[in-house]
């Protein structure tokens, strides 16, 4: 039985004042206090009672709670531990969620995804820390764990750069990251007023929806990946000097690797489609260059 019903602001507030809880802004705690977005969250995950769900900084429990009354097994990762007493409370009676007090970045999530062997799929969800968005997010995709939906609360400006295409200013190695791996959806605008306290920025709910195969082939994903953020390392350089910079190539080779996919090396990271980042990788993995 849940006592306590964090979703309601009220509670929320009467249990964090019950335990001195002073918000940390370092760690980017900005707390869920609108119900119905609380709810468009929870939908969209999509869950069954056979899901599994992976929670990235439960706080006070306020999205827990709810999948937690909604999926088979959840498991909630928080860096802050003097959330403790107050998750304990919050998900009192909840036996089918584990808190593991860390940050999510140093734990290896194919051992996470091992406890969910008994779970149909599994999901994320998560309002994230928005010093860390990036970061988590990479992470999540690179892992090679197995993904149904993740549904996350980022800031605006992120949102429009995981659904963004080549040649616009959003297009980033996150772009490139997540529409490799999913097909990113926007779910709902969140205004300042829906957090506590209210973070100085707008955010937006995104649901990426993982694909069953990637779009495009790719040998080796650790060679995919650093050759994405190799050719975003420095935007404003041509992809022959950020290329041959980051992925330790002397000029010459990188030449010869870019003209054999058919890539003028005088393009910059951000005009190169998917396509063309899975043949510069595949060349990599697949050729001596050097
Ligand atoms: N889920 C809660 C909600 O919606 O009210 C809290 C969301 S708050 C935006 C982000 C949470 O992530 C905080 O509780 C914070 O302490 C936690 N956090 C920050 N960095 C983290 C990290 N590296 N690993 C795990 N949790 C982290």
């Amino acid at each position: 039985m849940i006592e306590w019903d964090v979703a309601k602001p009220s509670q929320l507030k009467a249990l964090l004042a019950e335990h001195g809880f002073s918000f940390k802004k370092q760690l980017g705690q900005n707390f869920l206090i609108d119900e119905r977005i609380l709810q468009q969250i929870v939908d969209a995950a999509e869950l069954t009672s056979e899901d599994g769900a992976f929670e990235v900084g439960p706080g006070a429990g306020v999205v827990t709670q709810r999948l937690a009354r909604i999926a088979k097994q959840v498991i909630a990762v928080e860096k802050d531990r003097s959330l403790s007493a107050i998750l304990q409370k919050s998900l009192e009676g909840a036996g089918n969620v584990d808190v593991i007090f860390g940050d999510v970045l140093e734990l290896h999530l194919p051992d996470i995804w091992k406890q969910f062997s008994t779970c149909k799929r599994v999901s994320v969800v998560a309002n994230l820390p928005y010093y860390v968005t990036t970061p988590i997010l990479f992470h999540l995709l690179e892992s090679g764990v197995s993904l149904h939906n993740v549904i996350v609360m980022v800031q605006k400006e992120v949102a429009d750069r995981l659904g963004a295409g080549p040649g616009t200013k959003d297009y980033g190695a996150l772009s490139i990251a997540v529409q490799y791996r999913a097909r990113v959806e926007k779910v709902v605008k969140v205004s300042p007023g829906s957090f506590l306290p209210p973070p100085g920025v707008d955010s937006m709910v995104v649901r990426l929806r993982c694909l069953d195969k990637p779009p495009v082939e790719v040998s080796d994903e650790r060679t995919f990946f650093r050759v994405v953020k190799g050719a975003f390392a420095m935007r404003r350089k041509t992809l022959l000097n950020t290329l041959s910079g980051s992925l330790g190539l002397s000029k010459e080779a990188c030449a010869r690797l870019l003209q054999r996919c058919g890539i003028d090396s005088n393009r910059r990271g951000e005009t190169l489609s998917l396509e063309e980042f899975a043949s510069i990788a595949n060349l990599l993995h697949n050729c001596a260059f050097s």
